[in-house]
């Protein structure tokens, strides 16, 4: 977190207005469009009742130990079957791929030269859209598959990358050897930890850090409370991870609350962290008291682990309202 520091000794002497300004234009890069979440339920709020078992550049040591993984798989919280749920284009852009048996269908989108979203292991007889379609943010693209027999139960495989075809993954001389073969969009979905090069080395992004740091661009932003978030969190006078933050009240939560942000810290679109640990996402909001206040909005959990007991599990405590 380098320019996290750096860019928080040049706010130390601002007020709270200048503070948000220079927050929001954090990041802006490559898009000037807002990027949502990638999955819902019918009529629901995206990401809500959904969490992400195994994180961007964690492992999962019971389906592919000794790999990290590339994207973000979004499962149905407490166990619950995660097919049929909706699959969401996280933002505008072009269907450039839509193919495969991953297993299930795999649909490649292109919303600016070199940012791509992936998703993976959708229900073939549910795909909306075809090769070539233009879609907008939020549009429903297919629903989660079924996949009988398939040690993983259903999910949602959500990649960001910087390519559609790489040669040294996915391209004309992939480094490893994997099922898809010789140029095959979806790629490997996993990249050995024993290579010299993280999976944001070789062009994958956080997907999560790439939603965050493009959140504000609309100028306007309110997060909401899922079904799944109750109880008191931390506000802080920074964001948590920062060395200087320190707690400044307590808040009170109850699914559906609205509030309005001042601010979004996320982390780096090519972060090298490797555990959920290394996830940030934390929004400054009012809290309708004429206070505000830092909100952790992307937590750590435990539920699935790496080989060294590190967290490869996150969970939302506020999700962002996109139209
Ligand atoms: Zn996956």
């Amino acid at each position: 977190m380098g320019l996290g520091f750096d860019r928080r000794r040049f706010l130390g002497g601002l007020g709270a207005t200048g503070f948000a300004l220079a927050l929001r234009s954090h990041g802006r890069a490559q898009t000037t469009f807002a990027f949502g979440l990638p999955i819902a339920d019918p009529g629901g709020l995206s990401g809500d009742g959904f969490i992400v078992r195994h994180g961007f550049q964690t492992e999962n040591t019971w389906y592919n130990p000794g790999h990290w993984h590339t994207a973000e798989d979004w499962y149905r919280l407490n166990g619950a079957d995660t097919a049929g749920a909706q699959v969401l284009a996280v933002a505008e852009g072009e269907v450039v791929f839509l193919g495969s048996d991953y297993p299930g269908r795999v649909i490649v989108i292109e919303h600016a030269p070199n940012l791509y979203s992936m998703y993976g292991h959708l229900a073939p007889e549910s795909v909306t859209v075809a090769q070539g379609s233009r879609v907008a943010r939020g549009q429903q693209l297919a629903t989660v598959a079924t996949v009988p027999g398939w040690i993983a139960p259903s999910h949602l495989h959500f990649e960001i990358r910087t390519f559609l075809y790489e040669g040294e993954v996915n391209g004309e001389s992939p480094r490893y050897a994997y099922s898809c073969g010789l140029n095959c969009a979806p790629g490997p979905g996993y990249w050995p930890m024993e290579a010299p090069e993280l999976p944001a080395g070789m062009g994958w992004r956080n997907p999560t850090h790439i939603s965050g740091n493009r959140l504000l661009l609309d100028g306007t932003l309110t997060v909401q409370v899922p079904q799944s978030t109750t109880g008191p969190v931390s506000l802080r006078s920074v964001p948590w991870q920062w060395e200087d933050s320190y707690e400044i009240g307590l808040l009170d939560l109850y699914p559906g609350a609205q509030f309005t942000v001042l601010a979004v810290d996320s982390g780096h679109d090519s972060s090298t962290g490797t555990s959920a640990d290394a996830y940030y996402l934390s929004y400054l909001i009012e809290t309708g008291n004429g206070t505000s206040g830092w909100v952790r909005a992307a937590v750590s959990d435990y539920g699935d682990t790496g080989s060294d007991g590190r967290p490869s599990s996150v969970r939302f405590v506020l999700l962002p309202v996109l139209s």
